[in-house]
Parts: C-alpha cells; sequence; structure tokens
C-alpha cells in the first residue's frame, strides 16, 4: 500500500539526495526520494546514445582520493568496486607544443610527494621546477585554516558565518591567477599545472575563479594522505556507478523512490506542511531539498518569505558550463586512461573503455571545463575543434577515422566560484525540519561530488536528530 507519511522526504536523487537518503535509511529513517527526471542521477548521469544505444555519460566525472564522504557512502551502497582509483597521482600531460610528459608524485608523505613529482617532472624547466617550493607555506596555512573551520563547524554548528582560522591562506577578493603569482608560481608552472587543476576542479578559469576555494581543494588534495590526489575514475556509466545501487539500498531499508515526479514543498505558517507532486500529497517530519541552485527558486508553495534570503542568493548564482565531444574512430588512437591538453579548449582526453563498441572503433571523450567561450559553437564547429586539438596532440589520430561524434553540453554543470558571488546557504534553513543539500551549500568545497555528498550526509544529520527517533 502507498504510504503518505514518512520519516523524511528527500527532494532530488542526485549525489546529494541519494547520499542524504542512503544515510537516513542506514539510521533506520523511512524515507521517500522524489525525483524530478525519469532517470536517476541528476548531472552525474549516463544516457543510452540515439543511434547505437551505448550508454554515455552527461560528462566524463572524475573523483579523487581525497572524497572521503564518497567513497565512505560508496562503500556502503556496495559500489566502491565501480570507481578504480590509482595509488598515487599520476597524470601524462601533452604540451601545446606536442610535447608528452608525465607528473608523478612519488609515495612519500604529504606534500613532498608532490613538490618531489614537480622536481622531478621534465615538463618544466629549472626555475618553474622550484617555483612550487613557494608553495608550501600557502599549502600548510589552507590546511591548518580547512582545519580551524572544521573545527569550529563542529563546535557552533550550523550556518555560523563566524571566520573560521586566524590566519587566511587567500583572500576572498583575490583571484586563483593572482593568488599564484603572488606566491611565486611562474608562468610555465601555472600553465602546466595549476591552471588545468583549477579549471578541472573549479570548473572556471584561474583568471575568473576566486583563490580560497582553489586553496582549500589544494589543502584537501596534498595536506594529509599522499593518496588524496589520486585520480579515481568510474568503471560504468554514471546512473549504474551509485544511483541505482543508493536505489537497491534505499528500498530493500524499506524507502520509495519515486522517479518523473517534479515536487513542492508547501510551508505553512512557516512551517512545514507537505510536498506535492503530480497529484499526491505526503507529510514528513523533515525534507531534505537537494535541487540544485537553479531548481530551488521554484521548490516552495504557499506563505515561505522567511527563505527569502536564501532564494534571492540561489537567483543571483551564476552557473557555468561543461561542453563534452564523444569521438568514435575507426581503431584506438590513445593508449592512456586520460591525459591532459593544456592550454587547449577540450583540456582532458579519457578513453571511455567500456561499454559495447562496435568492430575495434575506439571512444574517446573530449572534455572542456569552463566552456562559457566556446558553449554557443555549433556541433560541428565543436568537432571540427576537438579533432584538430586531437591532431595536434596524438599522432595516432592522423590515420584513424572518425565514424561518429556527439557533441554534450551542461550550461548550468556548477556554480561561479568568482569573487562577488552571493553566499552560499547553510544546511539548516529558518523552517523547522526543512535542510538543504546539494553541491551548492556551503561545504567550501567548489561544486563537486564530493560537495554534494557531505552536504547530503550534513543534511541527513541534522535531518534524523530532528526527528528525535
Ligand atoms: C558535465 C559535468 C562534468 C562534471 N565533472 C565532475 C567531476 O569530474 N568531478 C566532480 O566531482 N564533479 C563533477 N561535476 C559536478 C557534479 O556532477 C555535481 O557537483 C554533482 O553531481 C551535483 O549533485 P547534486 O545532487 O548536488 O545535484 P544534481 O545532480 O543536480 O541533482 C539534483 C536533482 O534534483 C532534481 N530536481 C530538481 N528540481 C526538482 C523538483 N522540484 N522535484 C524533484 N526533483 C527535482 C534534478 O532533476 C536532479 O536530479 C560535473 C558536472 C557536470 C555537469
Amino acid at each position: 500500500m502507498a504510504l503518505n507519511r514518512y520519516d523524511v522526504i528527500v527532494i532530488g536523487a542526485g549525489f546529494a539526495g541519494l547520499s542524504a537518503a542512503v544515510r537516513l535509511t542506514r539510521q533506520g529513517a523511512r524515507v521517500l526520494v522524489v525525483e524530478a527526471r525519469a532517470r536517476l542521477g541528476g548531472r552525474a548521469t549516463a544516457f543510452p546514445d540515439r543511434d547505437t544505444g551505448e550508454l554515455v555519460d552527461n560528462g566524463q566525472h572524475v573523483l579523487l582520493g581525497c572524497y572521503t564522504d564518497t567513497f565512505e557512502f560508496l562503500r556502503e551502497i556496495g559500489a566502491a568496486g565501480n570507481v578504480r582509483v590509482q595509488g598515487q597521482l599520476g597524470v601524462t600531460m601533452i604540451d601545446r607544443a606536442g610535447r608528452r610528459s608525465r607528473l608523478v608524485c612519488p609515495t612519500l608523505p604529504a606534500p613532498l610527494h608532490l613538490l618531489a613529482g614537480v622536481l622531478e617532472w621534465e615538463a618544466l624547466g629549472w626555475n618553474d621546477r622550484l617555483s612550487v617550493l613557494h608553495m608550501a607555506r600557502p599549502l600548510r596555512l589552507a590546511l591548518q585554516q580547512a582545519r580551524d573551520e572544521a573545527r569550529l563547524r563542529e563546535r557552533v554548528g550550523r550556518g555560523s558565518r563566524e571566520p573560521g582560522a586566524r590566519k587566511i591562506a587567500a583572500s576572498p577578493g583575490e583571484t586563483v591567477e593572482s593568488w599564484l603569482i603572488r606566491n611565486g608560481q611562474t608562468a610555465r608552472i601555472r600553465e602546466m599545472l595549476w591552471d588545468p587543476l583549477a579549471l578541472a576542479a573549479l570548473n572556471q578559469p584561474a583568471a575568473q575563479a576566486a583563490a580560497p576555494v582553489f586553496a582549500r581543494v589544494l589543502a584537501e588534495m596534498f595536506g594529509g594522505d599522499p593518496r588524496a590526489a589520486a585520480i579515481g575514475l568510474p568503471t560504468k556509466p554514471l546512473h549504474l556507478m551509485y544511483a541505482e545501487p543508493a536505489r537497491e539500498y534505499i528500498e530493500r531499508g524499506g524507502g520509495t523512490v519515486r522517479t518523473g515526479t517534479p515536487a513542492k514543498v508547501r510551508i505553512d505558517r512557516h512551517k512545514l506542511d507537505a510536498v506535492e507532486a503530480v497529484g499526491e500529497r505526503w507529510t514528513a517530519g523533515a525534507v531534505v531539498s537537494a535541487v540544485p541552485w537553479f531548481a530551488v527558486p521554484d521548490l516552495f508553495d504557499g506563505d515561505f518569505s522567511t527563505l527569502a534570503e536564501m532564494l534571492t542568493h540561489a537567483r543571483l548564482m551564476t552557473s557555468c558550463p561543461i561542453v563534452t565531444v564523444n569521438l568514435w574512430f575507426d581503431r584506438q588512437v590513445i593508449d592512456e586512461p586520460f591525459v591532459g591538453l593544456p592550454g587547449r579548449a577540450m583540456q582532458w582526453l579519457f578513453d571511455c573503455a567500456r561499454g559495447p563498441r562496435g568492430g575495434d572503433a575506439s571512444h574517446v571523450s573530449l572534455v572542456s571545463s569552463g566552456a562559457s567561450p566556446i558553449v554557443h559553437l555549433l556541433n560541428h564547429e565543436l568537432i571540427a575543434t576537438a579533432h584538430e586539438e586531437l591532431l595536434e596532440t596524438l599522432p595516432a589520430v592522423r590515420a584513424a577515422r572518425i565514424v561518429r561524434a556527439t557533441v554534450v553540453r551542461e550550461p548550468r554543470a556548477t556554480f561561479s566560484l568568482a569573487p562577488g558571488q552571493p553566499e552560499r546557504p547553510p544546511t539548516e534553513t529558518p523552517v523547522q525540519g526543512l535542510y538543504l543539500a546539494g553541491d551548492w551549500i556551503d561545504t567550501g568545497l567548489p561544486a563537486t561530488i564530493e560537495s554534494a555528498v557531505r552536504s547530503g550526509h550534513l543534511a541527513a544529520n541534522m535531518a534524523f536528530e530532528n526527528l528525535g527517533i
């Protein structure tokens, strides 16, 4: 029999909503998850290619060893094996002149592994290599700041806007680029190392994104466990990697997952009243909104004036696009799972070594982060750009024929981290029992899987506490 009363209703089934629902299920709550789309996974999902039926991701997703909450979530749902993680950070880069080199961080305590890796990296001249030593101090400060903020969050909890650290690694008004220059990083090391890292992690060029969130990313990657910077790649299409295993876990625990169900939260006299969707109505002890910043302004009905500030901020957040070009060649063109192409429109190339591939065709995926300058181009122009850049970097492409090409645009892949963007909201809201989750909540991290899952876990813990069961 269909229930209309749950302990907690979670709205949105991306990483944030599903991780919140899994945590709540583990704690013993009866959960309803409502997802507007027909497919689970939100901005991290896959869809069948129109012509071949191959499941294609909406964009290649990379996980890092420092995604602690994400790996905890994946272990809980039995899906940790769906991500293959390197032992140590190792990445092949092909520079604009077509020179190939490999950055490998040796097995040393952090951050010595990074410093040693860069000092050995033949892509850089000696001046460039030595400049990395100037990053030791800001890195230490960033790590201290992250620890202070975590401690403060634990002590004062929810939505505190008090300054978290005595000394800050970077000031909110400066960009990543000016912070790196201020810390003695040469143009070459910025082009080969920091800029690609900033673009990948922040989805915004170093000249635009604010420095503090980048400093925080570096603290997570290079501050603790030397494996924190290792790269992990999904071994399955994204929704099968985590979303379907999460659905099974929630349903096994007595919960319900509904797709194709765009929901509204009704607030009555500043209190949670009900969640409504397609002619149905449910009530709950707590509600977790796990929808993105661009969907939250349409989520509420009734008297929700106490949420006005949060909704205004969400409306003012700027979105940043990612463009992916998928190319199927008649032969293998790359001998590594991924390579970096710094200084190019398409900055990363991935070999999609999975799925049913016809004959010996090879499917590669080229990713353009911070794609505002090219997102408006026509498909054939984007495909031509990707092909040209490959011809310049991989000799094997010259002998290969493209058998198929597609483009995936995600205009609202992430939110802007430029100085002056609105404050991100905390988990708790002025409406009792209503909590916010999603990569855009104030986790201190950029719009990433890990930010989404941390926010989901935090919202679940607070919602469960609110139930008092
Ligand atoms: C192309 C691309 C590449 C990326 N690459 C990386 C990467 O390499 N590494 C990384 O860490 N991150 C990456 N990201 C970012 C990452 O995908 C997101 O940070 C993360 O998926 C956000 O999860 P979320 O749950 O917060 O939001 P979402 O995934 O957006 O989920 C929100 C869900 O809410 C649903 N919803 C909205 N309104 C309603 C409603 N009214 N009722 C019911 N449901 C509703 C939506 O349909 C959606 O499914 C990438 C993103 C994109 C788009």
